[in-house]
């Protein structure tokens, strides 16, 4: 609504001049455009079935936002924006293209740094031009300019720690020390201080690199204490926090398509943390300061000897080709290994035979949310047939065979019941209910939270052990070739 009357006012104001600056009407339409986009891009996101188009519209968005900045009078010299245009295609384009999915976790969190250190330096150029050459900020505007820089500088840094973590470069498991609670506080409010002191008086520009080291250690300190198992969910609240600082630093600019972008990014961003958070049965403070993720050592963990019963693919081809309903549940295996494709080739050959093949699907299963969903559409699966955790869990008392591939704490039991798991309360997928449970993995390791599963421990589990391409693709072959008979 604010952007129509913007270029409502802009069209009445050309047209009492006598000419209407046109440049600056197709700025705001493709603004407008943009932010329109944007919105639908979300929207469409949301479902696998429409995601591509979301995609696909969120580029135009994109593109039209960034024709808009362009026509912007206030821009009074382009070589540098052509300058930062080429060197963020060299360095995005080859990520985009080269980058495995299993590093896209990563991947985002690097963005999420560079995006959040665009911001604190937009902020921080605008303080020393106003500061040296004036107008000079009124005090909300020095508010507002201060927490988008504080966000954006502990951003910068928090998801630096994230990338470190989940690239392993810094160690996963959360670094803690005594008091670091109260430290961390301490840290934010001084920096808070420093804004607070700032916005009443601006002309301190002595205080401004504190506010800036300040915020870039609270977000190192925010995100050691944090384990590898949490680093996605902190990337989607990290995520949030970049947004916010974009949105803010609109108000600071007057640039009413940062505070619509920034503001859906930010909000996107929050609803996803906590979207995560329900399916981990996690609450959001125990994410930020529970330092989960630490290896379990209690009973029932990994130093306990108990045995697993293996399988081989011939009998699990014979078996699944003679049931009449198939569960398969995917999990970060299937992304490591690659091996959707190997899945769809077997898929076909148990649907040839008539065999009910669905996919169960975790919300939390891989390392981001709809990770299971990108792959299995990647490999051409009906999205039909991908049954979300709730809807299918019902249905496993009458399935005659679960295939877990390559998912460890997305089915593990001991969430029901052992009040001391750390993953006690996540819901799962209730592959231990179907009549005959086979498991793909390459090994008996845990997996992310880094604990013993009792599925593989029950009498009607069998283990197939390899990695999930060469398992799988020797099912598909088993069933294609006949062997299965
Ligand atoms: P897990 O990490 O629990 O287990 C993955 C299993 O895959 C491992 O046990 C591993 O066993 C096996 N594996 C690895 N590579 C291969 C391979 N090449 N072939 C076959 N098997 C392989 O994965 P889940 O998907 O079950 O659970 C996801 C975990 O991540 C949960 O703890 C969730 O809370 C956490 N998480 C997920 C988020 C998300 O957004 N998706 C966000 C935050 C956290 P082995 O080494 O023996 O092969």
């Amino acid at each position: 609504m604010s952007m129509l009357l913007t270029l409502a006012e802009v069209v009445e104001a050309g047209t009492k001049a006598g000419s209407p600056d046109l440049q600056q009407i197709f700025s705001t339409a493709t603004y407008i455009i943009a932010g329109i986009c944007f919105i639908l891009s979300l929207k469409w996101l949301s479902s696998p079935t429409s995601a591509r188009r979301g995609n696909i519209v969120g580029e135009i968005g994109m593109a039209a936002a960034i024709i808009g900045a362009l026509l912007q009078h206030n821009i009074i010299s382009y070589e540098w924006i052509i300058t930062g245009l080429v060197l963020g295609t060299l360095i995005g384009a080859p990520l985009a293209i080269w980058m495995p999915m299993t590093a896209v976790p990563q991947r985002t969190a690097f963005s999420h740094a560079c995006g959040a250190l665009a911001a604190a330096l937009v902020g921080t150029a605008h303080f020393y031009i106003a500061a040296n050459v004036g107008p000079a900020l009124d005090h909300t505007t020095m508010a507002i300019l201060c927490v988008e820089v504080l966000l954006g500088a502990l951003t910068f840094t928090g998801s630096l720690m994230a990338f470190g973590k989940l690239q392993e470069i810094l160690p996963q498991r959360p670094i803690t020390f005594k008091g670091q609670n109260y430290f961390n506080f301490l840290i934010l409010g001084l920096a808070l201080a420093t804004g607070v002191v700032l916005s009443i008086n601006p002309s301190m520009t002595m205080l401004f690199p504190l506010l800036l080291v300040l915020a870039m250690l609270f977000g190192v300190l925010l995100i050691i204490p944090i384990g590898g198992a949490d680093m996605p969910t902190v990337i989607a609240l990290l995520n949030s926090y970049a947004g916010m600082s974009a949105c803010l630093m609109g108000f600071v600019l007057h640039n009413q398509l940062l505070i619509i972008a920034g503001a859906l990014d930010g909000a996107s961003g929050f609803v996803l943390s906590i979207i995560m958070c329900k399916a981990m049965n996690r609450s959001f403070t125990n994410v930020l300061f529970g330092a989960f993720g630490q290896l379990q050592t209690t009973a029932g963990g990994p130093g306990e000897k108990r045995t697993v019963r293996s399988g081989t693919p011939e009998e699990a081809a014979q078996i699944m080709e003679a049931a009449q309903s198939v569960i398969i549940i995917p999990g970060y295996g299937m992304a490591v290994a690659q091996a959707q494709h190997k899945v769809r080739e077997m898929f076909d050959q148990l649907t040839k035979r008539g065999v009910d093949v669905k996919f169960a699907i975790h919300p939390v299963a891989g390392r981001m949310p709809g990770h299971m969903n990108v792959l299995l559409a990647e490999a051409e699966i009906p999205y039909d047939k991908l049954i979300e955790m709730d809807e299918i869990n019902g249905e496993f008392p009458q399935c005659d065979v679960a295939l877990v591939i390559g998912a460890n704490d997305v089915v593990n039991p001991a969430a029901r019941h052992d009040k001391n798991s750390p993953i006690y309360g996540m819901p799962i997928i209730d592959a231990d209910r179907a009549r005959t449970v086979y498991a793909i993995k390459r090994s008996k390791n845990p997996g992310f939270a880094g604990i013993e599963n009792e599925l593989y421990y029950l009498d009607k589990t069998f283990m197939l052990f390899g990695d999930a391409k060469a398992v799988v693709g020797e099912l598909a072959r088993q069933l294609t070739e006949g062997g299965g008979h």
